[in-house]
C-alpha cells in the first residue's frame, strides 16, 4: 500500500527505529511509547488488521508472537512484558498496518 504509514517504514521511505528485521517482519521502538520499552512488530506483507487475516496467516502469526519474549529478553523485558493488538476502529487501531505492540519496564 503505497500511503500506508508502516508499509513506507517497510520501504526505508521514513525512518523507524528498528530492533529487529529478517524477510517478513520488522520491529521498531514506537515513537509515542506508553511504555519504558514500546516495540511495535508488524508484518513486512500490508496486512490490514486481524480481521483481514486468512488461514494462510497462520504461520506469520504465530511467527511474530514468538518473536516477541525474544525481542522483549533484548529489551531488558525478561521479567515479563505485555502484547496487545488494537484491532478495527472499534478496538482502538489507528494505524491499519497489522502491528502487535510489546510493552513493559525493564526491572
Ligand atoms: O494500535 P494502534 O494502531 O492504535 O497504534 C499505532 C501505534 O503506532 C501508536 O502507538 C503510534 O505511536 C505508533 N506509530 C509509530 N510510528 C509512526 C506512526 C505511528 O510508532 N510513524
Amino acid at each position: 500500500m503505497s500511503d500506508c504509514i508502516f508499509c513506507k517504514i517497510v520501504r526505508g521511505e521514513i525512518p523507524a527505529n528498528k530492533v529487529y528485521e529478517d524477510s517478513e517482519v520488522i520491529a521498531f521502538k514506537d515513537i509515542r511509547p506508553a511504555a519504558p520499552v514500546h516495540l511495535l512488530l508488524i508484518p513486512k506483507r500490508h496486512i490490514e488488521s486481524m480481521l483481514t487475516t486468512t488461514k494462510e496467516d497462520e504461520a506469520l502469526l504465530g511467527k511474530m508472537l514468538a518473536l516477541t519474549p525474544v525481542l522483549a529478553r533484548e529489551q531488558g523485558l525478561g521479567a515479563g512484558y505485555k502484547t496487545a493488538i488494537n484491532t478495527g476502529l472499534a478496538g482502538g487501531q489507528e494505524v491499519f498496518h497489522l502491528h502487535l505492540h510489546v510493552m513493559g519496564t525493564p526491572q
